[in-house]
């Protein structure tokens, strides 16, 4: 059954016309896959529909926010509810404490927090007050995980700088990343080697604690407790950008299931519910060096903004009200699905090595394994493409590069998890 874009293709040129590529943020350009990105018109649940009508099963979810799935009802009665007493105040309002008080209950490590308006401003945010804390001017990040595109972070970054094959972005001075220092991920050797060379000068450490933006990469055991052992011991600042691990592997992140307290967490995504919303905290101590409490500038015009607390505070309400199910269902789908796909693509004699943490999976065209961003990027890309396509083509959403973390919602169902897997077994049959 072919789709068609013909409404798809109308609006793609239009947006060619006003638009970088035709698009607001690079990888929905479908650039790594090839292919025509369709223009979404609508989603409800697991599923999206295109400009032109056509369905697909969504293994993207907005890039992580939509754990309940799309146009959830109780998200969408309380955005609108909310909006019916204006959309911003520019002022304080009972909602944000209402959302900062379930993040609290949530993340131990996490005395007080700022909102922001996305993940790029939590991460860019908490390395400042981490400078500023420390006294120091280092930041020590890894191969192929993202943090958004502050400066400072587009160094041998993932997502969509890691699907553009570039080491960084254009416009960032050597001098500022030159700053930052970019190690293998799960490789404690380096990270040795670096605090033994620059010891008291490096002001943060900042992870992915799983990673999702190289495809899934697990940490290896014992490699966060090392890390929370190094930083601690040289007055180093541990940062966890949980913005997409945070309440997807587990309601309070990969901290909560790896028992670790770092010293400032970043959020986002799930948080603000599919609105515009981050957040970064940690201890009281460190948190108060910002403005108006300390010397460290941050601010938003839109922070804390109503729709995005109320969004924020039905999603988290929902998962903790139903989290022991939700989770554990999030993991056994998870696998089915993983280790579905795999098998079926091992079947047709196709290489391919299966990351799967919770609801965040990636299958890597390569014989792996797969526990850094060098593992990651030795896979077949040509071959993650044609699969792409011909996935969309049965009507299955899979995000558009190779490292990109699918992920799954409490809407999918384990029949939608079979038609997936029949669809891929159909797709690598042809293949091979
Ligand atoms: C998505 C993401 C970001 C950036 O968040 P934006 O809201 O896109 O700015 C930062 N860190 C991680 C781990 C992410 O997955």
């Amino acid at each position: 059954m072919a789709r068609e874009l013909y409404r798809s293709e109308a609006l793609r040129q239009r947006a060619e016309r006003l638009f970088p590529g035709g698009v607001s943020s690079p990888v929905r350009a479908f650039v790594a896959v090839g292919g025509q990105p369709p223009f979404v018109a609508k989603a409800k649940g697991a599923f999206l529909w295109d400009a032109d009508a056509n369905r697909y099963l969504d293994y993207f979810g907005s890039w992580g926010p939509m754990i309940l799935g799309h146009a959830f009802p109780p998200v969408v009665e309380a955005v609108a509810r909310a909006a019916q007493n204006s959309v911003s105040f520019g002022a304080s309002c009972e909602a944000e404490g209402t959302l900062a008080e379930l993040v609290v209950k949530a993340f131990p490590s996490i005395e007080k927090m700022r909102f922001v308006s996305s993940g790029t401003e939590a991460a860019m945010s908490a390395i400042r007050l981490a400078r500023a804390h420390t006294g120091r001017k280092y930041v020590v990040k890894f191969e192929g995980c993202y943090h958004g595109h502050a400066d400072a972070l587009l160094v041998k970054a993932g997502s969509g700088v890691a699907t553009f094959g570039v080491p960084g972005s254009a416009g960032v001075p050597e001098e500022v990343a030159g700053l930052t220092l970019a190690l293998p991920f799960n490789d404690l050797g380096p990270v040795e080697e670096v605090f033994a060379r620059l010891s008291g000068q490096i002001a943060c450490v900042l992870i992915e604690p799983v990673a999702g933006n190289m495809g899934c990469v697990a940490p290896r055991p014992g490699y966060l407790e090392a890390l929370r052992r190094i930083t601690a011991s040289d007055g180093s600042l541990l940062i966890f950008d949980e913005v997409m691990t945070g309440f997807r592997v587990a309601f309070g992140g990969a901290q909560e299931i790896f028992a670790i307290q770092p010293d400032l967490t970043c959020l986002g995504k799930i948080l603000g519910g599919g609105l515009p919303c981050g957040a970064f905290g940690g201890r009281a101590e460190i948190m108060d060096g910002l403005a108006p409490r300390g010397p460290v500038y941050q601010a938003g015009t839109l922070s804390g903004n109503p729709l995005a607390m109320a969004a924020g505070i039905a999603t988290l309400t929902h998962l903790a009200e139903h989290r022991g199910k939700i989770y554990s269902s999030l993991e056994r789908n998870g696998r089915t699905l993983a280790d579905g796909v795999a098998h079926a693509a091992r079947e047709a004699g196709i290489a391919i090595t299966t990351n799967q943490f919770g609801s965040m999976l990636t299958w890597f065209f390569t014989s792996g394994p797969v526990n850094d961003f060098a593992g990651a990027a030795a896979s077949d890309t040509a071959t993650f493409a044609r699969f792409h396509q011909a996935m969309l083509n049965a009507g299955i959403w899979l995000p558009p590069s190779q490292f990109e973390a699918a992920f799954l919602s409490a809407a999918h169902t384990p029949a939608d998890i079979d038609f997936t897997i029949e669809a891929a077994r159909e797709v690598f049959a042809k293949k091979g």
